[in-house]
């Protein structure tokens, strides 16, 4: 009963691209294709693989009301190195248009906006999708990194999932200012996971699923 659910959870299965070191990038799509579109990325920092498992546990739901894409890897030539940057020592995280500037270091932005084959990835879904919700997994600061989305999903997210809520600054060059800034109205933010593998990933979940129907 239990695989049949899942095998009915999966709706589709959307190749959006490969990585610079030619890793496919996917994503798997669950729920209602005419439901309220969310995302949820599990992983952008390469070092940073908590969220996952947690990408992955969202694979076999089937909200009959949300139209639920998850991208587990958006990076996986970083979690194949098990490095923060993509293959060009670049962090995604900051390859994004919103206030784009140049960074070096650990924050290296890239050579301009969205020079980055996994962030065009990502920048292309979105505007594709026009997500109503997006959560973006990190680690390992352990809370809600809200930054310029709706307060009261940000809130549903922090209580359910029991992640701190913390107003932080908005990122010059990260996704979430870019979607916040650029597609009003609709809300994104990090969940920032404590430090090793994911547990209460069941918790996670019902935090996607809460914040997402949050209006
Ligand atoms: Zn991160």
């Amino acid at each position: 009963m239990k695989l049949l659910a899942a095998l009915l959870a999966i709706v589709s299965v959307h190749p959006l691209g490969r990585s610079w070191q030619g890793r496919p990038i996917t994503a798997y799509e669950v729920g209602n294709p005419n439901g309220t579109p969310v995302l949820v990325v599990g992983c952008i920092h390469g070092n940073e693989q908590a969220g996952i498992a947690i990408a992955r546990a969202l694979e076999h739901v089937a909200p009959a009301d949300l139209d639920l894409w998850i991208v587990p890897v958006l990076n996986p030539d970083g979690v194949a190195h098990d490095t923060r940057a993509n293959a060009h020592g670049v962090d995604l995280n900051r390859n994004f248009p919103w206030h784009w500037r140049p960074m070096t270091g650990v924050f290296a932005s890239g050579p301009r906006p969205l020079s980055e084959r996994e962030a065009r990835i990502a920048h292309a879904l979105i505007l594709r999708l026009h997500p109503h919700l997006t959560v973006w997994f990190h680690q390992h600061r352990d809370m809600v990194w809200a930054s310029g989305g709706n307060r009261r999903i940000e809130k549903v997210f922090a209580r359910v999932s029991g992640l701190p809520y913390h107003p932080m600054p908005q990122l010059a060059g990260s996704a979430i200012s870019w979607q916040n800034n650029a597609l009003p109205g609709t809300t994104a933010f990090a969940a920032e996971l404590p430090a090793g593998p994911a547990t209460q990933i069941p918790r996670y979940v019902r935090a996607v699923l809460a914040a997402a129907r949050t209006p």
